[in-house]
């Protein structure tokens, strides 16, 4: 079976899911390999070995500048491995990480996909998921996928670990001097999170979100927002979700006070449980609800959040 290359991601000190379902992808139509950069990687191969990596790439220099040391040693990957296709996480680097990465293997780069097909045809929904394209990429595939577009199952590999020489490319001309790390929220990450509650005109005010916030924090969810809350300036824009915002694909959606614009529903639409509160029964998002509550979502999330409350104790 071909290889296929996975490059980890971590966060908060451990991979984060997105890398085990790449692994998990790459299992079901290759030998997966993972390649772990950046200091302190040897502390994740375990993790990896667990999720099926059969070979396990280490490079743990110091990184002056991240995606561009990564592009460096994915290359050298691509090239020992013999590989045609690489898998990364369709996060910012990750997509940075790809498109060098295309250009250095003469490559090309497909981004937002949720499947790989064992033929190598890369599935990707376009148009808001109106449409779904199956993309054929002549010599080396590098995919950048979706979080939460596969189910990530464990399954031992052999973990044997590869060291590669790997030579610091001339080619950068950028060296990063200072980083200052944003702020960080105790909440899951909104692209990643298995619950997320998200807030819309109907919350009323920047105050309304913060029942957004209650219900988010009483499930352990992440919070987001539709754009017209975002616009509105009531949260911030990285939180919306939709068609220029997250696409997110959790395990539960709970949409409070949204009507289910088109370009909404294209960021949540393969949420698995959808619930929605609204006092308009006639609120198109109400079509994709598994549960829908017609009300006032300053009457019925505090309900809600009582009543959560009150189970749990
Ligand atoms: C190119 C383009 C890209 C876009 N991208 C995005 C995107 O990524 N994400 C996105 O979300 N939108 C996007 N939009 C905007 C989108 O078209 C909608 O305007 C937006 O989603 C509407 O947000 P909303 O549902 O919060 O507001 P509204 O459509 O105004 O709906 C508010 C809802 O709240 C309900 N409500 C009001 N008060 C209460 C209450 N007290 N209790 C319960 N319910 C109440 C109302 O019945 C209504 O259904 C985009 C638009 C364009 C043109």
């Amino acid at each position: 079976m071909a290889n296929v290359i996975v490059l980890a991601e971590r966060a908060d000190g451990a991979l984060t899911k997105t890398t085990l379902e790449m692994l998990t992808l790459a299992r079901s139509i290759g030998t997966p390999v993972a390649v772990l950069t950046g200091e302190g990687a040897d502390a994740h191969a375990a993790r990896a070995t667990e999720f099926g990596a059969e070979s396990i790439v280490l490079d743990s220099s110091a990184q002056s500048e991240p995606v561009g040391r990564d592009v460096d040693v994915l290359a050298a990957a691509v090239a020992h491995f013999n590989s045609s296709l690489v898998l990364v996480a369709a996060s910012a680097a990750g997509k940075e990480t790809a498109g060098r990465l295309a250009i250095r293997t003469g490559g090309g780069v497909v981004t937002d996909a949720v499947r790989v097909n064992p033929d190598g045809g890369v599935v990707q929904p376009i148009f808001g998921g109106a449409m779904t394209v199956t993309t054929h990429v002549k010599g080396v595939a590098v995919v950048a996928i979706r979080p939460s577009s596969i189910a990530a199952e464990p399954s031992a590999g052999a973990g044997t670990i590869v060291t590669l020489d790997v030579p610091t490319s001339e080619r950068r001309r950028a060296r990063i001097t200072a980083t200052v790390p944003g702020q960080r929220s105790t909440r899951p990450d909104l692209a990643a999170a298995d619950v997320v509650v998200s807030g819309g005109r109907g919350m009323g005010s920047a105050a309304g979100f913060a029942l957004v916030e209650q219900l988010a924090d009483t499930l352990k969810g992440a919070v987001g927002a539709s754009r017209a809350a975002t616009d509105a300036g009531w949260y911030p824009h990285r939180f919306q979700v939709g068609q220029t915002g997250t696409t997110v694909s959790p395990q539960l959606y709970l949409a409070l006070g949204i009507s289910g614009a088109i370009q909404h529903r294209a960021g949540m639409q393969t949420a698995k449980t959808v619930v929605v509160i609204n006092k308009d029964r006639e609120a198109p998002l109400f079509e994709l609800a598994d549960f829908g509550i017609v009300g006032d979502v300053s009457t019925i999330v505090p309900a809600l959040i009582a009543e959560i409350t009150r189970r749990r104790a």
